[in-house]
């Protein structure tokens, strides 16, 4: 019997140890392996989640008892320190000596610390193990308690360095981004996209300072702050630093293993080191003069170590490796794939931006325009798995490219379905699990939820980035199957947005946390938190204000931000109808504070230009003056249109005016799926354009025809006809039971039209419902519309009348000063942002 010794019980050495009982061969085999954590191997993938619940079994790759189960001899606590190669033999750090056949260093990184002077003062941390994690916290409790609004800051604008940056927003720090280069992620991004990044991330709460040296870290015993440079300093209490990783290489280098310029154990494509008896793997081990710093090609180093050791020297590494990635941040979608940036003379890049919804979609195709060869994706990451795809396999694309990445209409992707992709396609790169193998365990071993697929296939226990695809790939092969699938929310809630609007309903539960605790599992993501607010609002009528933290971005400050980081301010106007006193008072308030000012679509005028605390002063003024929230932000009503109707039109068969201030007084501020509007024409001249809306009316000899699920934007619908001549009320009464059922049976992000256009039975089905009753339901709508129209708050006055969450709006959490950086140009009479350069 062979001895294996493994050095480094981490995400790498755990996936050997895995890879190695799998093998028949393992029987002539004995294993040990040594470890200098204190646990075995976890998930540092997602070791950010332990901020979350500080829960160390949850992060577990496996228990103990499943190595002994293995007859794996597992020492954790116990470093190994020497190699005696001659011997073949090592010795730990408590002086026991073992003897090897061969010998698998697993030794991983360290995070790399800059030798910056003062950097060893308390305050200062790394962000690579669970004790890292675990003094961070107690340090920032101990901040806390003494200055509570203390600031931290991540040196490093990388992945790792984001991801960081949110972990200490999460702890109730003032975050901070110090960048060394330009732009954020440098490796991954393109300097357009990062501007895009840094938008996106600023609307949440992360101030980032780019192009920033850092000469010393002040403080005697603690940090107080960093100096870049004479006068530049910036306070901080406490700092992580995330500049990059250093392979574990010192017992390589002791017993002279071949060794990079760089560090790193140099392998060749077998995974043998300089030493043919000694494999190095995961990132320790230099392949192809580069260390690779994620999972994926550790776990196939990993494969490729066992086989070659077990005599099944076919398993090479692959040549070139796919370094591929999406940024695990709640709220920020991005991913780059394959090459992001490819030289003009290599291929043509298109290029999708629209700044102000910080959204950047970069594809680079070959010259002939036949292949994708990589691309970068900021704000919206949902079509990565596919474009990914699309890359890896070679697969053709649109002769007009721009297609792939060109805004779908609601729902609809713009490009072929996950099940057109080749049965080779690996899926699963971490696990190398190919789409055969995920429809299989679907159509052969009746396996029909991801975790399901997990145990069978182990796709989706790496990083956890293709469970959207392997999601898709289950539900497209269930339909195949003639089965019903359910649209699940996300891995958070075994439940479709239907089901979980009925529990919340049922069981009245008003809290996230409780949601999550009763009905969910993990710790919730950017899909399922907005998803539960837009619920409870919908449900309780609860504002924005009560549960910040799951709101979306917009909802969180109750202002939609524009693209210099200001913000507009958007009084409602119902039905288009101002005095002259009240446009006195709103141009009085403008000029006070310098805002822009423009009439939109929707007939209100809209305030550009306000900084973040200036908002609750400018609300407070304009609340003085009989104004309130016009929800411009949220998932909501917007406005209602309206001619001028019968009050002055000759033509006019009915007040226009009128019905549609009381109708859009009466839907003011209900949440719904995505947001929504409404539109009243005294004829049928149609100048309200009331059929291009989520409702519309327009008066008729003989009442109000009644028309739903239009609108306008990027995917035109006109609006289908639901009842005709009928009465005020009975329009109110149809339209109430319209809303309620679309706002409890529509998915996230789904318009009205989109809506209607999957409702099987379509519009006469609709009929059905509000009209003729057919489900028994319309009493109960009613209930819950008069509900929500009797229990509607303008949330901006309760954020200016609660001292707690007006707090909230300050650019600088400790301080009241301005942010001096946002800079404006002059525009006509008034001013604009500066333009992009
Ligand atoms: C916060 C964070 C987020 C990440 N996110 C992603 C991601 O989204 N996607 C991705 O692909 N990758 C990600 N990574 C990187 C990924 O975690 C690493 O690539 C992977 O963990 C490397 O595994 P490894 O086993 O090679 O090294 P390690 O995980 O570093 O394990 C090495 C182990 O060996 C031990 N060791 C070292 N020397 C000795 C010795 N002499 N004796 C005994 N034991 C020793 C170490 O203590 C450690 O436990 C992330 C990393 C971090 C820190
Ligand atoms: S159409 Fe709408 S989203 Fe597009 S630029 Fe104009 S305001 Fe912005
Ligand atoms: S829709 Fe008819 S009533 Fe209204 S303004 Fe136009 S013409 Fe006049």
């Amino acid at each position: 019997m062979k001895t294996v010794i493994v050095i480094g019980n981490g995400m790498v050495g755990y996936k050997f140890c895995e890879k190695f009982v799998a093998q028949k061969e393992y029987r002539n085999f004995k294993l040990l392996v040594f470890g200098d954590e204190p646990r075995p191997a976890y998930d540092r993938v997602h070791l950010s989640e332990f901020f979350e619940n500080q829960n160390a079994k949850a992060l577990e790759m496996a228990s103990e008892d499943w190595y002994t189960k293995n007859g794996i001899e597992l020492m954790i606590n116990e470093r190994v320190a020497d190699i005696n190669r001659d011997n073949k033999t090592i010795t730990t750090a408590n002086n026991r000596n073992f003897s090897y056949d061969y010998l698998v260093l697993a030794t991983g990184s360290s995070a790399f610390v800059p030798p910056i002077k003062g950097v060893e003062k308390e305050g200062v941390f790394v962000y690579r193990t669970i004790e890292d994690l675990e003094s961070m916290l107690a340090y920032a409790a101990k901040l806390k308690s003494t200055k509570p609004k203390a600031k931290a800051a991540v040196l490093g604008g990388g992945l790792l360095g984001l991801e960081a940056g949110k972990a200490v927003m999460d702890m109730g720090l003032e975050p901070h981004i110090v960048e060394f280069a330009p732009k954020l992620m440098p490796r991954q991004l393109d300097s357009r996209s990062s501007q895009v990044l840094q938008l996106k991330l600023e609307s949440i709460g992360l101030h980032i300072h780019l192009s920033k040296a850092t000469n010393q870290i002040l403080g005697d015993k603690f940090i107080t702050g960093m100096e870049f440079g004479e006068d530049d300093i910036l306070d901080v209490d406490m700092l992580i630093i995330s500049a990059g990783i250093r392979p574990r290489d010192e017992l390589g280098k002791a017993c002279g293993l071949e060794i990079g310029v760089r560090g790193g154990i140099v392998v060749n494509n077998k995974m043998q080191t300089s030493d043919e008896y000694i494999y190095a793997i995961g990132e320790i081990a230099l392949y192809n003069q580069m260390i690779y710093g994620l999972v994926a090609p550790g776990y196939e180093m990993a494969s490729v170590a066992v086989d070659q050791i077990i005599g099944n020297a076919n398993n090479i590494m692959s040549e070139s490796i796919d370094m591929s990635t999406k940024l695990k941040l709640i709220g920020v979608d991005v991913a780059s794939f394959g090459n992001p940036f490819m030289p003009a003379t290599k291929g043509h890049s298109v290029i999708f931006e629209n700044k102000t919804q910080h959204l950047y979609k970069r594809i680079n195709v070959s010259l002939d325009g036949k292949k994708l060869l990589g691309g970068i994706l900021v704000g919206d990451a949902t079509d990565y798995s596919m474009l990914h795809q699309i890359y890896l396999n070679g697969m053709p694309i649109p002769s007009d490219p721009s297609q792939l990445i060109l805004p779908a209409g609601d729902g609809a992707a713009s490009f072929g379905s996950v099940i057109d992709l080749p049965d080779a396609a690996v899926v699963c790169s971490c696990e190398a699990v190919t789409k055969a193998e995920v429809c299989c365990a679907v159509k052969d071993n009746g396996k029909e939820t991801v975790k399901d697929i997990a145990k069978t296939t182990k796709a989706t226990t790496g990083c956890g980035g293709c469970k959207p695809m392997v999601t898709d790939l289950i539900n497209e092969t269930l339909k195949s199957l003639g089965k019903v699938v359910k649209e699940r929310i996300c891995e958070h809630f075994d439940y479709s947005r239907q089901e979980l609007y009925d529990i919340v309903k049922m069981k009245n539960i008003k809290d996230y946390d409780e949601l999550l605790d009763t009905h969910g599992k993990g710790n919730g993501c950017e899909v399922c938190k907005p998803l539960a607010a837009s619920l409870f609002a919908s449900i309780y009528n609860e504002t924005a204000n009560r549960q910040d933290t799951i709101q979306d971005s917009n909802d969180r400050y109750l202002a939609n931000i524009q693209r210099n980081g200001t913000y507009s301010v958007v009084p409602r106007v119902a039905g288009g109808e101002i005095s002259p006193k009240q446009m006195i008072a709103m141009g009085r308030i403008a000029q006070k504070y310098d805002l822009y000012t423009k009439i939109t679509g929707g007939q209100r005028i809209n305030m550009f230009g306000a900084k973040l605390h200036e908002l609750p002063l400018i609300w407070e003024e304009l609340i003085a003056e009989g104004f309130e929230t016009g929800q411009a932000y949220g998932k909501s009503l917007r406005t209602v249109k309206s001619c001028v109707g019968s009050t002055w039109c000759r033509y006019g068969m009915d007040e226009s005016v009128s019905f549609a201030i009381e109708i859009e007084n009466r839907y003011k501020g209900i949440r719904s799926p995505h947001k929504f509007k409404g539109g009243v024409s005294g004829c049928i001249r149609e100048c309200a354009e009331a059929r291009g809306k989520d409702f519309g009316f327009i008066a008729v000899e003989g009442g109000w025809n009644i028309y739903i699920c239009g609108n306008g934007g990027a995917t035109p619908k006109h609006a289908v006809l639901l009842a005709e001549k009928v009465d005020k009320e009975t329009a109110i009464k149809y339209v109430d039971r319209f809303l309620m059922y679309y706002i409890q049976t529509a998915q996230p992000l789904m318009r009205t039209a989109a809506w209607l256009e999957k409702l099987e039975g379509g519009i006469d089905y609709v009929k059905d419902v509000v009209i003729n009753d057919c489900l028994g339901i319309v009493d109960q709508l009613d209930k819950d519309m008069q509900h929500l129209v009797e229990t509607y708050k303008c949330e901006w006055k309760e954020a200016i009348e609660t001292p707690e969450i007006r707090a909230k709006y300050t650019h600088f959490v400790n301080s009241t000063e301005e942010d001096e950086n946002i800079e404006f140009v002059a525009l006509r009479d008034q001013k604009m942002p500066t333009p992009w350069v």
